[in-house]
């Protein structure tokens, strides 16, 4: 059997980062956001949130919900360079770590001999040397994990089974769940579901004709807190990756694939200028809906080929088949390895026979 996964998160991450450049603002409802009329917040202090305010909502919302609000324009600089310094202090303490953006990461437990203890050190360390805060679940499986990081926000420490889980979540709305976005809540509660019991419970051939053969039992699954997918085990984990938020959302297939060819471009570029190779490419979607999903493949080898990851990158796209227009694409690859490194069939070759 697998061993349990922790999903660790920093609270309010950008604002946390503005507030220990900026102690003044301490104990003030501050907001992160760029400025345009498409601006959302990127992240909202625990204060400004006691108003409704919420990351991904349009700023100008938000500061109709809160006008006392501190905005603070986003330093993306900073934010790298203070998520490289954590992630250092996590890669430190386990090996098998899967980085999700600046702020969050999958850490797979197994082998550990008190995993718990060993999560409760590594907050503790991650607060000492950094001053931030972070957020830890644990489960059998990711979505438990991360639905458990969630649930206790700022500095919760939430260890659940699948079957805890279920229990504890029963009565909440099925958008909780990772994956399950607005839209499609809206759907299930056309058809009288609205918590994730009624979800888990709910009759499979109905799931199947409203949201098909293939999302419908996802859906369900999901509610049951079952997720077969793994901790990509990247040793040393670092990626690269490039995306980017549309001036208008794409509707067309072909809007789109350009889109993600032009960013697998840049990618490449980038993968070659810091000679590196990755083996499992990803993407990202964003739908207008704010639904977010990432998809992804291991390749038999490791490449910084645009000729090899488009194709993939675009192949994973059409899989997924947006069904609403697109605000946000990306591509990247884990895995790395420095481009120039002994393959590993030369080793085994090199053994004495
Ligand atoms: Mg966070």
């Amino acid at each position: 059997m697998a061993g349990p996964i922790a999903h660790l998160d920093l609270d309010a991450f950008y604002a946390s980062v503005e507030l220990l450049r900026r102690p003044e603002l301490r104990g003030l409802p501050v907001i992160v956001s760029g400025s345009g009329p498409r601006a959302v917040v990127t992240t909202a202090s625990y204060e400004a949130r006691r108003f409704g305010v919420g990351s991904a909502m349009p700023t100008a919302r938000a500061r109709r919900l809160c006008p006392q609000a501190i905005l603070v324009a986003p330093d993306f600089a900073a934010y790298r360079e203070m998520s490289r310094r954590v992630m250092a202090i996590v890669r430190a303490h386990v090996e098998r770590v899967e980085q999700l953006g600046l702020d969050e990461a999958y850490l797979d437990l197994e082998g550990l001999a008190a995993p718990r203890a060993a999560m409760r050190r590594l907050a503790a360390r991650i607060a000492e040397r950094t001053g931030l805060s972070a957020s830890v679940g644990i489960g059998p499986n990711r979505l438990v994990a991360k639905v458990a990081s969630d649930a206790e926000k700022p500095r919760g420490f939430v260890v659940l089974t699948r079957e805890q889980a279920c229990e504890r979540f029963a009565g909440a709305p099925c958008g909780l769940v990772p994956g399950i976005g607005p839209r499609t809540a809206e759907r299930l509660a056309s058809l009288g579901i609205s918590t994730l019991a009624e979800l888990a419970g709910a009759d499979e051939a109905l799931l199947g004709e409203t949201f098909g053969a293939r999302q419908g039992p996802w859906l369900r699954a999901r509610a049951r807190f079952e997720d077969s997918d793994v901790v990509v085990p990247v040793r040393a984990a670092r990626s690269e990756s490039r995306e980017t938020t549309f001036d208008r959302d794409l509707a067309s297939a072909a809007q789109m694939e350009a889109a993600l060819r032009e960013l697998t471009t840049e990618l490449c570029d980038g993968l070659r200028r810091h000679r590196r190779r990755g083996r499992t490419v990803r993407i990202k979607v964003r739908l207008d809906d704010f639904t977010t999903v990432t998809r992804a493949r291991t390749l038999e080898r490791a490449t910084a080929e645009e000729a090899e990851i488009a194709p993939v990158a675009v192949e994973l796209l059409r899989a997924y088949a947006p069904a609403r227009p697109v605000r946000l694409l990306g591509v990247g690859v884990s895995g790395l390895e420095p481009a120039g490194d002994p393959q590993p069939a030369t080793r085994q070759l090199a053994l004495p026979l």
